[in-house]
């Protein structure tokens, strides 16, 4: 079944709150949205997000992505012989990891549609729900303790807080939220490769030693010092988990095999997609190394992919999918819906989505 045509939207959606993090600061989700045709009508959706910060992909640098390099390789291509297919995304273009996402995504979609299967029970159909913790940003301590309370009456039992702008007051900040929430309330952390390794081992350890229960620490140093992340998984209790050093396949490898951190964040804007994610995720469960899944600011079709990835496979134990919550409104159909913190991935072939609304074409 062939593709006969590849079109690209733009999708903005204005956040509810700012975003904050160690690296910027974000008040509108701008994606690009990717609709694959096939001869017989089928549609398949993708999307990317631009993280200039973390992937260096931009929505100029995907447009270019998609419509130099990749949609003119893909037309014609036959959707049945999606190795192939997924082989050429991934060898048109080094980098441009979103570009990449937002076209393998598609491309499952429309394998899962072919097969008549919901994409999770396609690839291994492990779970068809889940709860996804939801990020507080990082803001004065008061600000962040009244953000976590919030979360937790509306029945959030995992918040994963932002830290790594200042690691005096990221202790204030934690210690703030543990006394808000109680002691019931998982807390993980993400410091954005803001710490020294150093720094990190003294920061950790002292939350340690005051009792705080973190659940674990994303990042804690630069996304290229992985001896620096072995450094400090390998002097700290509190289980380290690796998001910005892991993009690859190739880059997993490399973490693994000096165990270099605890558990791995996959993001399918890293990762370039859903198939880059398997070989991620089956090279960490095979070294007992178990994954997150976890997002940018993404619009719902880029979550609802994520999702259906982590429905699929046993591995993917803990989900960072609030994107969602974030936005303002939902153009998007289908695909995921929500039950408070849950996550219920949609029954209808491929990723499920039905409409997308609000799409400006390009
Ligand atoms: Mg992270």
């Amino acid at each position: 079944m062939k593709i006969t045509s590849i079109e690209i939207g733009k999708l903005t959606i204005p956040l509810i709150k700012p975003f904050k993090t160690a690296l910027r600061v974000l008040s509108v989700s701008e994606t690009y949205v990717i609709k694959v045709t096939l001869e017989n009508g089928m549609v398949g959706w993708g999307a990317a997000s631009p993280t200039a910060v973390i992937t260096g992909d931009t929505l100029g640098s995907i447009r270019g992505a998609l419509t130099e390099v990749l949609i003119p390789q893909l037309v014609g291509a036959d959707v049945e012989n999606y190795e192939s297919i997924l082989t050429k995304i991934n060898a048109g273009v080094v980098r441009n990891s979103s570009a990449r996402a937002a076209l393998d995504m598609a491309v499952y979609d429309l394998v899962g549609k072919l097969h008549n299967a919901p994409l999770y029970k396609f690839l291994g159909g492990h779970k068809n729900s889940f709860e996804t913790d939801i990020t507080v940003s990082v803001n004065s301590p008061k600000e962040m303790a009244d953000d976590a309370r919030k979360f937790v009456v509306d029945k959030f039992s995992t918040l994963k807080l932002k830290v790594g702008i200042d690691s005096t007051v990221d202790i204030q900040r934690v210690k703030g939220i543990r006394e808000a929430v109680g002691p019931s309330i998982k807390i993980r952390l993400d410091a954005n490769q803001g710490w020294t390794a150093k720094e990190a081992i003294r920061v950790i350890t002292k939350m340690e030693d005051m009792g705080l229960a973190i659940e674990l620490v994303e990042q804690p140093v630069k996304a290229h010092d992985i001896d620096g992340l072995k450094y400090v998984t390998d002097r700290v209790l509190t289980p380290i988990l690796a998001d910005e050093s892991v993009f690859s396949p190739e880059d997993a490898f490399r973490v693994l095999q000096i165990r270099a951190a605890d558990i791995i964040n996959i993001k399918l804007m890293k990762a370039g997609g859903i198939y880059n994610a398997l070989k991620i995720n089956a090279m960490a469960e095979t070294c007992g190394v178990e994954c997150m899944i976890g997002c940018m600011i993404e619009n719902k079709i880029g979550i609802a992919a994520a999702a259906h990835l982590a429905g699929a496979k046993k591995n993917i134990t803990r989900m960072d999918l609030d994107a969602p919550f974030l936005l303002a409104h939902e153009p998007v159909e289908g695909g995921i819906s929500f039950d408070g913190p849950r996550i219920i991935l949609s029954d209808a072939p491929g990723l499920g989505i039905t409409a997308v609304h609000t799409l400006e074409a390009l």
